[in-house]
């Protein structure tokens, strides 16, 4: 049985760009029958705005749009990450690491999603709950089959470095809090923008160390504007409720789907079915970005 999600953070009102996330996982899901659950990733307190997570479920209803099971909150799920992060403690694949910012930025260099983490804390003796901790990480390769972008192969060590499982300030790494969530929900196939292609082999690497099932991913590409990703915190599109049907359409449109039959339905519930069964995965644009 397909089980997919739709993970938004509550940062602020949803955006075309996470709507288009919504409609491709609730699409591959409910083509094959599957399941389609919604989880509120509002681990990042600081950065979530009160009231934005009943104002995306509100969206997403709006839109015709029926999830199975309750809605999970991360931020209701401290003590099991804590139990997972345990384990790799035990294990002694972890480590303190008390650089700032800058010192990492001074000594180390740029991969494909931000600073390669050097080590330099690997051997230290830190045990301070002030500091990040760190996952120490294998050199070896991650290889999987992108449903859309096709093969992936990045490694580990080399491209990203030892990476946070637990920030200096308390909150629990995303990477770690994903893996968690999509293995506890029996999620098996994860469709999400392209921005997140590169967390990939980070979190398959995590499923491996913790020994929790593979999933298969699919990354659609991501809108942008002005080169950049539309996102809550520049305000980009936000949605407007007054064109339900437009809106869907231009998802459609996006993920380069055929969207003339269903522009005909009079009803949003047809106007899902339509989509639904006309719904091919092939279609979508084997690119990471497309401007808007
Ligand atoms: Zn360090």
């Amino acid at each position: 049985m397909y089980i997919g999600r739709f993970a938004p953070s509550p940062t602020g009102p949803m955006h075309f760009g996470s709507l288009i996330t919504a409609v491709a996982s609730y699409l591959d899901a409910k083509h094959q029958h599957g399941i389609w659950k919604v989880r509120i990733e509002d681990l990042d307190q600081p950065r979530t705005v009160k009231g934005s997570d009943k104002t995306i479920l509100d969206t997403l209803h709006q839109h015709g749009f029926h999830w199975d099971d309750e809605v999970v909150y991360q931020s209701h799920r401290l003590d099991i990450y804590q139990s997972f992060l345990s384990k790799l403690n035990e294990k002694k694949i972890t480590y303190y690491c008390e650089c700032s910012r800058k010192e990492i930025a001074d000594s180390a260099i740029t991969g494909i999603d931000g600073m390669i983490y050097p080590g330099t804390c690997r051997n230290k003796i830190l045990d301070s709950n002030h500091h990040a901790l760190r996952v120490k990480v294998e050199d070896l390769f991650i290889e999987f089959e992108d449903k859309i972008q096709g093969g992936i192969k990045q490694n580990i060590l080399k491209e990203f470095g030892d990476f946070i499982l637990k920030r200096s300030d308390g909150i629990y790494a995303y990477q770690l809090a994903v893996v968690i969530d999509d293995a506890l929900q029996n999620i098996n196939t994860i469709i999400r923008g392209s921005d997140l292609i590169d967390s990939s082999s980070r979190q398959i690497y995590l499923q491996k160390i913790l020994s929790l099932p593979k999933v298969t991913y699919g990354h659609v590409p991501v809108a942008t504007l002005n080169q950049k990703k539309l996102s809550k915190e520049n305000q980009s599109m936000p949605i407007n409720i007054s064109n339900v049907k437009d809106n869907l359409i231009a998802c459609l449109k996006f993920l380069g789907q055929d969207y003339e039959v269903v522009r005909k339905e009079n009803t949003l519930t047809n106007f899902w079915a339509t989509a639904i069964q006309l719904w091919d995965i092939s279609l979508v644009p084997k690119i990471k970005t497309i401007e808007i």
